[in-house]
């Protein structure tokens, strides 16, 4: 089969398996190249629920291979036919496992539904009978919808800000046209849902079961990832449903710390191009002149650099980055008020005309088709790829 990119919207309805390959081991051997090093310890048995795409299987790699660490991954992708690409997860996620398993590195995988009893039942018995116990859980779903596993109702998120309808610059990154949006409030119901799938509550119901049957390591771990922000995505993040469903995640951790014996850590990330992030409005226009500017100034980072700090410079670390929140900290460089005052100084300036010369929708674009595999200079998009792959892949999709 011959793979090139069939981009509808913000998102990419397929995925190349050589590109998506190629990215795992290029973050593999950026992670090698760090030379990582705890000072308080590492991560040895690594649960990530969440772990084939984004931060997630930047967090499983800077396990796997910035600290040698048995990793067990949870994620629900689509599997590949004959005539049907898998999602980009499904292919990063095997090409992870295969190199793991050269590399003599304990990975294993469940494919299905992780806010589900059946899916959190199947990695404690994997964890009891491969690892004996997990010492660091990482919590990195992201996800439209989620199936309350005790009421079988389905709650659906919703990108929308709070009290007011906000009007706002935004780029079409299909046609290139920066235009406006127009998004009306939230109700109470949204803003419920909202929190249902993306706050606190199934962070909480993994760390209850694992920490019930046993198979949390003594002084275990646990991190979720947030995005604070500042003034221009305020109104699509911090104060919207989303920022209020991260509110719940921080009462979570608390929650957690005071009722399980493990240090539950929120930790705040900066804003990236991930298959979520893309689909939040404003963003693709803030992280394209973001990008501009931290380029120039050396401090552009993508999934794979933050991890690595957050391992080294938070998590394992003997003084973390921490806020008075107790959240740990790796946004820093992105939430620099100098650096934002650029960033909003350029924002009323943008047009349709001066896009590519204001921002860097160029490299915003490259990195959006490369989480699908695509855009790599390394890869001859017109030779024939098979879109089966291998994979020893837990199936409870
Ligand atoms: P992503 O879309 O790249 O990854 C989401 C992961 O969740 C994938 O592995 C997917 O398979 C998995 N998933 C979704 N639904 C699932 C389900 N029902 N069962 C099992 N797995 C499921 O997202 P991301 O941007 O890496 O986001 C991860 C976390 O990081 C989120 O909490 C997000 O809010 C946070 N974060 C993101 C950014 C950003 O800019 N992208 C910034 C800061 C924090």
């Amino acid at each position: 089969m011959i793979i090139k990119p069939k981009v509808r919207g913000f998102i990419c309805t397929n995925a190349h398996p050589g590109g998506c390959a190629k990215n795992v081991a290029e973050q593999i051997d950026y992670v090698r190249s760090q030379n990582l090093d705890g000072e308080t310890g590492a991560p040895k048995n690594v649960l990530v629920v969440g772990s084939s795409t984004g931060y997630g299987l930047a967090s499983r790699i800077t396990a796997a291979y910035g600290f040698n660490a048995n990793t067990l991954g949870v994620f629900f992708e689509k599997p590949p036919t004959e005539k049907r690409t898998g999602t980009a997860g499904f292919y990063n996620s095997a090409a992870f496992e295969a190199r793991a398993r050269e590399d003599d590195l304990y990975a294993k995988s469940i494919n299905g539904d992780a806010f589900s009893h059946a899916c959190k039942q199947r990695a404690i018995e994997l964890i009891k009978q491969d690892m004996g116990s997990v010492d660091l859980v990482v919590y990195s779903l992201a996800s439209p919808r989620r199936t309350d596993p005790e009421t079988g109702i389905t709650h659906v998120s919703t990108l929308k800000p709070i009290g007011e309808a906000y009007t706002a610059k935004n780029l079409n990154t299909d046609t290139q046209i920066v235009g406006e949006i127009t998004v009306e409030p939230a109700n109470e119901e949204e803003i419920a849902n909202t929190i249902k799938v993306m706050g606190g509550e199934d962070w909480a119901l993994w760390m209850k079961a694992l920490s019930e049957a046993g198979v949390l390591s003594e002084g275990a771990k646990t991190v979720a990832y947030t995005y604070i922000g500042d003034q221009l995505t305020k109104p699509v993040y911090g104060h919207a449903t989303i920022g209020r469903a991260k509110e719940h995640l921080d009462e979570t951790a608390q929650m957690l710390r005071d009722s399980l014996a493990v240090e539950a850590t929120v930790s705040v990330l900066k804003a990236v191009v991930t298959q979520s992030s893309s689909a939040i409005p404003v963003m693709p226009l803030y992280l394209s002149i973001l990008f501009k500017h931290m380029k120039e100034e050396g401090t552009h980072e993508g999934c794979i650099e933050q991890l690595a700090r957050l391992f080294s410079e938070c998590i394992y670390a003997q003084q973390p980055r921490i806020d008075d929140e107790n959240r740990f900290r790796v946004d820093e460089l992105e939430m620099r008020r100098d650096l934002q005052a650029s960033v909003e100084e350029v924002w009323p300036q943008v047009t349709t005309e001066n896009l590519h010369a204001l921002s860097d929708f160029a490299g915003y674009q490259a990195e959006f088709l490369k989480l699908f595999g695509f855009a790599r200079s390394d890869v001859d998009y017109d030779a024939e790829i098979a879109p089966m792959v291998d994979n020893a892949f837990i199936d409870l999709a």
